[in-house]
Parts: structure tokens; sequence; C-alpha cells
């Protein structure tokens, strides 16, 4: 463990809640353990926020919302937004290992986190200035269409890119003047929370960025019910989100929502074959496999259905499982023991289902005993209406389809409850534009799997969301439209 990471351990903002510019106290006594997942210590413990904790930091972002934001320039909050990436670049080393403590991820992908979390923030930064309405004249008038912040967001986000995730929601609703109330999830809420010592250097007023730790139904919902929030941004499981969007109805919230995935990831026997098992391989392994937009579904052509599965079993056994603080470990543990519970209960399911070719189980080493480490796994001549191609597994599983044309592949693809993500891999054009016409999914990538630039548009179709982050459009999600009529005519107007 680093020094700065003890020092960091002292920083009393961990049993603290972020509200109205100043780490202050629960007024309950419950806390929260945040494990380690590599060895099970405990590393620090946060606040389960009660339902007046959520309602003095709504009442703080409502305040803020009427006073000092409001009265905040565009170009000034353009500013503020570059001030809290630069203290992400400076702080990047102590905030990735906050990451890395509680969720279990390689540190080498946290730093890159961190990076991407402070590129969010400089995109939105820039766009502040940009944001704009429009202007239409008609006989004796001038319609202009307004744009104006929607008010108090309240933001929910998942453990598996804790600032990451923190970022795609506070950059946007600041972009857009709105003030917040952000709750991490329960296990991984230190990252974010030691950030907020940084937004009062960054000029960022008291009450503008609130934030409360605590259990999903607790604080949560609490937050989701309060009269004084205008807009849900949700990220995390169906479930849950279901549930939301239901709660949300009673105020008519407005309500985005990023959920799950069980994306195709479709290698045509055109591709460039080792570019595509790369693909393949972190497309379904990076983090664990704990991403939304994993390629989980390996659809393969079948002329080299053997070839691949031959090179994904040899390059998946060479992937580095280890301490997730070693800068070289490319798979750490799973965030928790209820997560590790969830991914293995699947491999089983999926031993019943399908032929396993690697792993299968526990992964296990001198160094892993104490942690929730899982090998990673593949599952081939999976039938797509098997259970372990359908659900959602959240953990390196993947499952190997093969195909015999483009329909078969598209539908195939499509056939899921879901539909975030999909890759294909191909080098013929036409071939490319056919899938990525066809594939009803938020995003296509051809010839990569997983980025997401924040400057194109992200989320799902079908049961993987509502409403879209990242790009301008990003920004929109946190914007009302206010017609304003200007009669040009100092007449008379007699009755309509
Ligand atoms: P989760 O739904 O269990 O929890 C997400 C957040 O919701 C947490 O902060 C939790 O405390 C909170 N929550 C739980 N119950 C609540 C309630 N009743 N009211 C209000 N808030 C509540 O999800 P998770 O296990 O943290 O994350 C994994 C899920 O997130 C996966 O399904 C994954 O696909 C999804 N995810 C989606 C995206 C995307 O961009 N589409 C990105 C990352 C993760």
């Amino acid at each position: 463990m680093s020094g700065k990471f003890d020092a960091m351990h002292e920083e009393p903002s961990f049993g603290k809640l972020f509200i109205n510019g100043a780490f202050v106290g629960s007024t309950g006594a419950a806390r929260l353990p945040v494990i380690d997942p590599f060895d099970q210590s405990t590393i620090a413990h946060a606040v389960d926020a009660t339902a007046e904790d959520v309602d003095r930091a709504v009442t703080a972002a409502g305040e803020a919302f009427e006073g000092a934001w409001r009265e905040t320039s565009a170009q000034t909050r353009g500013q503020i937004l570059w001030r809290i990436a630069a203290a992400l670049r400076e702080r990047s080393a102590e905030l990735a290992e906050l990451e890395t403590r509680a969720s279990g991820k390689p540190i080498a992908d946290s730093e890159s986190d961190i990076a991407d979390a402070a590129t969010c923030f400089e995109y939105y930064g820039g766009l502040a200035t940009k944001l704009h309405g429009d202007v239409t004249s008609i006989e004796g008038a001038m319609v202009l269409a307004v744009k104006e912040p929607v008010g108090v967001a309240a933001q929910i986000i998942p453990w598996n890119y804790p600032m990451l995730m923190a970022a795609w929601k506070l950059a946007p609703a600041l972009c857009a003047g709105c003030t917040v109330v952000l709750k991490p999830s329960e296990e991984t809420p230190l990252s974010v929370m030691a950030l907020a010592s940084s937004f009062a250097d960054a000029g960022l007023p008291p009450g503008v960025v609130n934030i409360v730790t605590g259990r999903g139904e607790g604080a949560g919902a609490a937050l989701v019910d309060h009269p004084g929030v205008h807009k849900i941004a949700f990220t995390g499981s169906g479930e849950v989100g279901r549930h939301i969007m239901q709660r949300a109805a009673a105020g008519l919230k407005r309500v985005t929502l990023e959920l799950g995935g069980k994306s195709p990831n479709i290698i045509c026997a055109d591709a460039n074959f080792e570019a595509a098992i790369d693909g393949a391989l972190f497309g379904i392994f990076l983090n664990q496999g704990e991403m939304c937009s994993a390629g989980s579904r390996i659809l393969v052509e079948r002329s080299i259905y053997a070839r691949v599965l031959e090179a994904l079993v040899e390059r998946a056994r060479d992937i580095r499982i280890g301490p997730p603080m070693d800068p070289e470990t490319q798979m750490g543990p799973l965030v928790s023991a209820r997560h590790f519970e969830r991914v293995r209960a699947y491999q089983e399911l999926g031993k019943a289902e399908a032929r396993l070719v690697l792993g299968g189980g526990r992964a296990t080493g001198a160094a892993l005993d104490r942690g929730w480490f899982v090998e990673p796994t593949i599952f081939a001549d999976v039938n797509n209406h098997s259970r372990i191609a359908r659900e959602e597994v959240f953990g390196p599983v993947a499952c190997l389809l093969p195909f015999d044309s483009d329909e078969e592949a598209i539908a195939l693809g499509n056939d899921s409850p879901f539909g975030l993500a999909a890759a294909v891999w191909t080098r013929d054009v036409f071939r490319a534009l056919r899938f990525t016409r066809r594939l009803r999914t938020g995003v296509v990538w051809v010839n990569h799997s997983q980025p997401a630039p924040v400057e194109g548009p992200w989320g799902g179709f079908k049961q993987s969301g509502l409403g879209r982050e990242l790009g301008r459009g990003g920004a929109d999600a946190y914007l009302e439209t206010k017609q304003v009529y200007l009669n040009t005519e100092d007449q008379p107007i007699g009755w309509p």
C-alpha cells in the first residue's frame, strides 16, 4: 500500500457526506464498511445516509440552483469544469489507488479511467459556452426556443467504473447549469468523495454538487422520491432501473437510464484475425468482465470458428490475474463476495447449458486466496436461447456461437432483451454497413470493441436503457426547452 493511500485513509471525509460545500456528519449512526475485494480488509467506513441527510443535500442543491449557480455564466461554468479536470489529472495516483482498493480493478485500468474522467470534464467544460436554442421569425412575432437547466438532478451510479460514471453524470449536468445530488455505489464511495475536496478550489459554489453515500434502498430511494428532485439519471441494473422509473412516475420526473447488456461481438471470416482476437478478448475480460457493454456473446463465422476458439483459449490462458495494485495485473478480483457468488453461479449454469472450454471456477494461486477472483471462462457452442446467452453475467464469462450467414448473425445479435452495444469485425465495407444498419443496439463498433469516446452518444436500445449520455446530447438530457413568444407589433390585438 502506498504512502499516499495511508494519508487518504486518515481523511475525515470518508466518514462524512458532502453537502453544501462541506464534509458534514450524518444525522444517523449507520455506517457501511468499504471492503477491499483483494484481501477482504476494511478500507474505510462510509455513511449510510438517512432520509434526513438526503433532504439536506437536495435542499442545498435546490438553493444553489436558485442562487449562486443560476448567476454563474456559462463561461465560468466551463472554467470550473476544466479546473475539476485538472484536479483529476493532478490527483490521478491517489484517486486511482482508491478506485482500485475499493473495486478490485487493476491499477493501470484505474489510472486510465481517471484520465478518461478528466477528458469528460474537459469536453463538457468546452461545451458549456456552446449550448444554445434557436429563433424563428413568424408573422408579427419571433418565437424563441430557449434552453434552460432542468433543475436539481439526482444521479445514482454503480461500482464498476466509479469515477468515470461520476464524470459522465456530473460534467454534462454542470455544463447545462443543473445542480446535483450524487449517490455513488455503496461498494465504491471513496474516490468521488475524495475528489470533492477539490471542488472549492475549482471554484464550484457550495451546494452545486452534493454527495450522499449509502444503500440503494435507503439513501437511493429517498433521493428518487424526494419532491425537490427534477431529474433522475441512473446507471445500474435493469431491475433497479425499472423500479426507479416507476417511482419517478409519481412526480413525473425526467429519467435517463443506462442499464445492462449482453452484447454481440461478431467476427466475420474476412476480418483482420489478430485484431478481432484482441478485441474479443478484452471485450469480455477487461475490467474482469464487469462492463455493461461487454462483448459477452462472441458470434463467429463457421469457417473460422475452430480457429477463433483455439486462439481465444490460448490468449485467455495468458491473462495476468493478480493483485490489483500490481501494475502488471490485467484481471483483478470481482467487486464483492455477493457478486463473486453470482458469477460463480453463472459459471456452474453455463456448464449445464453449454460446452466449457476454459476456466469455469474460482481463480486460485498464492496471492489470490483471500480475493474474489474467478477464472476467465469460455463456453463454446452456446444456444442463444439458453440463460447463459440471455442473462447479463457481469463477469469474465464468454459465450461462443457459430453463424453461417450475415442474416443469421444479425438475427442472433438482435435476439436479446438487451440492445446496448455490438461489435463487428470485417474488412468488407458493405458488409460492415449492413451490420451497422441492422443491429438494434445503441452503439455499434466496426473493427473495435469497447471505446466510449466522450464525443459520441452512449446508451441502449430495448432493455439496455432510456436516453443517451455523452456527446452534445448528453447535455440536452439536463436541459428543458422553453418557448418565448415575442410580439413584434406594437398594435391592438383584439380578440383572437
Ligand atoms: P445496481 O442497480 O445494483 O446499483 C446501482 C446503483 O443504484 C447503486 O448506487 C445502488 O446503491 C443504487 N440503488 C439500488 N437500489 C436502489 C433503489 N431502490 N433506489 C435507488 N437507488 C438504488 O447495479 P450495480 O450492481 O451497482 O451495477 C451493475 C449494473 O450496472 C449492471 O447491470 C451493468 O450493466 C450496469 N451498468 C450500465 C452501464 C451503462 O452505461 N449502460 C454502465 C455501467 C454499469
